[in-house]
């Protein structure tokens, strides 16, 4: 066997431990990339030293977690050699839960460790002191082949740690391999057994597999096998929802589609997750309308933003995560022509969604109509109307930004901080909307006095619904527009 080409940061990792009398193998997803001719995510070496006796060898080490590894600092800059991670040989005893061994034993040995590994791809040893390749369980054989394929009895692996079912469809997205038919039936079988993963781990998964590039076969495959509702029930109440004139596919295929415009776009994450559940509950609102002979779906967005938050607080993601995508799936339906929008109606729609989501917001907008498998051509108008959300950014959208502040509204009014002040800050605000140019101190100001001299009721309705009639008036004028245009 040649010898592979490592990086030296690794190198003399190895070394020192052959050097101080411990054997020290790379092994993992490392070995399987190096044959693929891939640059690896990560090193990681095994060896029969213990976490101790690692320690001793490197000047700068830390103790990762509770399976014995030691994260050895190096001064690499690349952020894939900093740390190369030491792992002794392992060997699993019993599983009682479907989750995580019930004990860790270090130092058995290579074949030991090599039996616990998930995948025959992933459990492959290579050994840089002697260029020895230790492959017990055909790992070789299914990369030429493009298979992932379990390390023993499928069943008893997935029972003993049943995420590994859904490492195995991550692999299999991210290398592009099909997964070993008695592999995937054990795994179909299994499938209930990723109930008891905690969500932590089921999430994390989760987003690697949104991560690779292509999501779309691969949640699809995790529906095939029966996966999909262990991780987002939700998305599979789209299938065989059919939809309205303007799209091909039903609600499931179209919210994967969509998902999958975001991966071969390489846009980040959040992108793919908003896609994936932008349209979750067009099944629940989905109503026939005898006048346009068509499906509608009212409402649709305001109750996916709830669903939505609601599958991804049981996934336990990040409240900025959760945050974020509610947002984008709340405001997708978001109003586009061009030539019959107001910039002022762009103006509300970057405040409804957050001056920092709407390019993301526009960029799921492309998703959602790529997603429909009939997209109509109009990248002229989109960048006409992404120039509009351009121009408004650079105007005004909350109190916050008015030139004048609560602040100097009390200074101006010698009054008592209250209701009143914001009443005025919000009739300041809807003036400004219309007209960005009227934000200047010595306009408001002056503005400031002639609101002050109203009462409170009148004032109060000026602030609060002043507001909801013109957005009220500005949907009914929307309303007009897309019937008059079929959107
Ligand atoms: P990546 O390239 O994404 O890092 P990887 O295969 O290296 O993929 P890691 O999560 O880094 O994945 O795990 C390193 C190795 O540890 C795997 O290649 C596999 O051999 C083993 N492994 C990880 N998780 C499990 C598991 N749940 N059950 C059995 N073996 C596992
Ligand atoms: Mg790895």
């Amino acid at each position: 066997m040649t010898k592979l080409a490592i990086p030296k940061e690794v190198l003399l990792v190895a070394d020192g431990l052959e050097n101080a009398g411990f054997e020290a193998y790379l092994v993992g997803g490392c070995v399987r990339d190096i044959i693929l001719e891939k640059k690896p995510k990560d090193w990681d070496l095994t060896t029969n030293a213990t976490p101790e006796e690692i320690q001793k060898i490197f000047p700068e080490t830390f103790y990762e977690n509770t399976y014995g590894t030691v994260g050895v600092v190096g001064e690499s800059e690349d952020p894939t050699l900093k740390v190369i991670e030491v792992t002794p040989y392992r060997k699993e005893g019993t599983y009682s839960d479907a989750r995580r061994p019930d004990t860790v034993e270090f130092g058995i040995s290579l074949e030991e460790d090599l039996k616990r590994r998930d995948f025959t791809v992933n459990a492959i040893a290579y050994r840089p002191k002697t260029g020895e390749m230790v492959d017990l369980h055909g790992g070789h054989e299914d990369i030429k082949k493009r298979l992932i394929k379990a390390v023993g009895n499928p069943s008893t692996r997935f029972q003993e740690d049943a995420l590994r079912m859904m490492r195995g469809v991550r692999l299999s997205a991210e290398l592009g391999f099909a997964i070993e038919q008695e592999t995937a039936e054990a795994l179909h079988a299994n499938a209930p057994q990723l109930e008891k993963i905690s969500k932590e781990r089921i999430r994390d998964e989760f987003i690697r597999i949104l991560e690779t590039a292509t999501p779309m076969q691969a949640i699809f495959l995790s529906h095939k096998l029966g996966l999909l509702k262990y991780i987002a029930p939700d998305i599979e109440r789209g299938i065989g929802i059919g939809q309205n004139q303007a799209h091909s596919f039903d609600v499931f295929e179209h919210l994967l589609r969509a998902m999958q415009h975001a991966a071969d776009k390489e846009w980040p994450f959040i992108i793919r997750l908003a896609a994936l559940f932008h349209d979750i509950s067009k099944p629940e609102t989905r109503r026939w309308s005898d006048e346009k002979k068509d499906w509608t779906f009212h409402g649709h967005e305001v109750v996916g933003a709830r669903v939505a938050k609601r599958a991804l607080q049981d996934l336990k993601f990040a409240n900025e995560i959760i945050e974020k995508t509610t947002k984008l799936v709340r405001w997708h339906m978001f109003f586009s022509d061009p030539d019959k929008i107001t910039l002022s109606a762009v103006r509300r729609m970057i405040v409804n969604v957050g001056q920092e989501n709407i390019w993301d917001l526009l960029n799921l907008r492309i998703c959602d109509r790529i997603g429909t498998g009939r997209p109509k051509e109009q990248p002229f108008r989109f960048r006409k109307y992404k120039s509009m959300v351009d121009e408004a950014l650079r105007d005004p959208i909350s109190v916050a930004m008015l030139a004048v502040n609560g602040e100097s509204v009390i200074k101006i009014l010698g009054e008592k901080p209250g209701p009143r002040v914001g009443w005025i800050l919000h009739a300041l605000l809807e003036e400004v909307l219309e007209d960005p140019k009227k934000n200047t101190k010595e306009y408001l100001e002056e503005k400031v006095q002639i609101l002050s001299l109203m009462e409170d009721s009148a004032l109060k309705e000026m602030g609060e619904e002043g507001k909801k009639a013109r957005e009220k008036a500005e949907e009914k004028e929307l309303e007009e527009i897309r019937a008059k245009h079929h959107v």
